[in-house]
């Protein structure tokens, strides 16, 4: 007999780099670097779908969406969440809360923290207070503590529809 949950993690990181749009949570952002992708390279939204899907036993977005598709490229990664909830709903899914923490030394996050709350809610289709969104700094060390990259961890927990 399987329990009436899942729990799902899903990690993202992608290079920030000048001139690129800059979309975090669905979120656009004002900044002068972005994060570089196939996609609209939204991480945020990267690592809320594979947690999503690792919750539902599904493949992850990279097998789903390959970055070798045209047709992808500079995709909406809003689509992606939105198939990850519907494949996850198609097995009986629903989402119970969804908790994410992200790594970012630039853009600072703080400011934009409610609007990703509440795009999230929206594109998951829950309430605000089933969505939490953490941000923090790597304190000046590797990539992200550079500069040079954002990330994000998300975990998932999914009820019995
Ligand atoms: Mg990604």
């Amino acid at each position: 007999m399987q329990p009436p949950f899942r729990i799902g993690l899903g990690y993202d990181i992608h290079a920030l780099v000048a001139g690129r749009p800059c979309i975090l949570g669905g979120v656009k952002i004002d900044s002068p670097v972005g994060p570089e992708g196939h996609s609209d390279a939204d991480v945020i939204l990267h690592a809320v779908a594979d947690a999503i899907l690792g919750a539902s036993g599904l493949p992850d977005i990279g097998q789903l969406f390959p970055n070798t598709d045209p047709a992808l490229k500079n995709m909406n990664s809003a689509r992606i969440v939105e198939r990850a909830v519907q494949e996850a709903a198609a097995k009986g899914w629903a989402i119970g809360n969804l908790d994410i923490v992200v790594l970012a030394e630039k853009p600072k996050m703080a400011p934009h923290v409610p609007a990703i709350r509440k795009n999230l809610s929206a594109l998951l289709r829950v309430t605000g207070d089933q969505i939490g969104v953490k941000a923090t700094t790597q304190e000046g060390m590797d990539a992200v503590g550079e500069g040079r990259a954002i990330a994000c961890h998300a975990v998932v927990l999914l009820i019995k529809a």
